[in-house]
């Protein structure tokens, strides 16, 4: 009987002491609560305040979740205008303006208006009236010209060419988020064999609309006096668009001018022949070719007859 009472004795503290342990855990989640602290969102309360457009005073607010009061002192509030006056409409694109005057202050001030942005039916055009403007379609080209200096790189000295691209992906209603491959592009405009060629393909390019539109594929070839009929000598070839491949047979093939070459951290595929015969690309230290450490295939002759002044071990395997 004796031996009962002790091990009831036992569970009950045992109960006492579990109990305990709840309690202060509930405790501590209390605590917790407690220690989040209202994410306020203060509501004016016109009523109280006594601020106006015309002079200062309090401005008493409460939070709409948890009551709390605040007072801020000294506060002018913004004016109420009485009467609106539009003297520029806003378009799609562009801000308007309008005149404003509050009766109170006796104060006229102009405001802007926001732009409207565009409003598209079911043909892709904007519908309202005098715009017109157009979502691109997939397929569609444009021409980017100025590239160099839209680009704004420091080196070297900028020779004028344009880049056709062709919309892979449509941008959103706000003119992002489309993607282009550059399918094409144009030399200096009178070019003689002296010209030395610059080609810098950036990472966005933008349409007319103002859409924006990364570059995610190059599809064209650079030689130049072959096929597209360019004169001159490509020195350099700045690829900053996140692109993974350069497969077009024999891209740059036979470019014996080509020495600057820069290759963005992104490209995987390098294709055959691609850089066959450029015998000046990585001859000199002071102009070294890194290549991108993604990369994963080096096409046959890619790099045929190109003697690198320093160059990766593993590229002699690939050659
Ligand atoms: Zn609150
Ligand atoms: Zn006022
Ligand atoms: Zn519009």
């Amino acid at each position: 009987m004796a031996k009962m009472k002790r091990k009831l004795k036992k569970i009950l503290s045992l109960v006492l002491v579990l109990s305990l342990c709840m309690s202060m855990m509930g405790m501590t989640a209390f605590a917790q609560g407690d220690e989040n602290p209202c994410e306020h969102d203060f509501v004016v309360n016109l009523e109280e305040s006594t601020a106006t457009c015309a002079q200062s005073g309090t401005e008493v607010s409460y939070c709409s979740k948890c009551g709390e009061k605040q007072v801020r002192a000294d506060v002018i509030l913004d004016h109420e205008p009485t009467s609106v006056t539009v003297t520029k409409q806003a378009t799609c694109t562009e801000k308007g303006e309008e005149t404003c005057y509050c009766e109170l202050c006796d104060v006229s001030y102009t405001r802007s208006i926001p732009a409207l942005g565009h409003q598209y039916g079911e043909d892709g055009v904007c519908i309202r009236e005098g715009c017109g403007h157009t979502l691109s379609s997939v397929g569609s080209s444009f021409v980017v010209d100025d590239v160099w200096e839209k680009s704004n790189p420091s080196q070297p000295k900028f020779d004028t060419f344009t880049l056709t691209c062709t919309v892979r992906t449509t941008p959103d209603e706000n003119g992002q988020g489309g993607t282009v491959a550059v399918t094409g592009w144009n030399g200096k405009e009178g070019n003689t064999t002296s010209t030395n060629v610059y080609i810098l393909i950036p990472e966005t390019v933008q349409d007319d609309n103002g859409n924006t539109y990364t570059v995610t594929e190059v599809t064209c070839n650079f030689q130049m006096n072959t096929s597209n009929q360019k004169k001159g000598k490509l020195m350099g070839f700045y690829l900053r668009a996140p692109v993974k491949e350069l497969t077009v047979n024999s891209m740059f093939a036979n470019q014996t001018n080509l020495q600057i070459l820069q290759l963005p951290d992104t490209l995987e595929v390098i294709g055959v022949g691609c850089f066959s015969g450029c015998t000046r690309l990585g001859a000199q230290e002071k102009y070294p070719v890194v290549l991108p450490e993604g990369l994963k295939e080096i096409g046959i002759g890619a790099f045929k007859k190109v003697n690198f002044a320093k160059q990766p071990r593993w590229i002699s395997r690939h050659r």
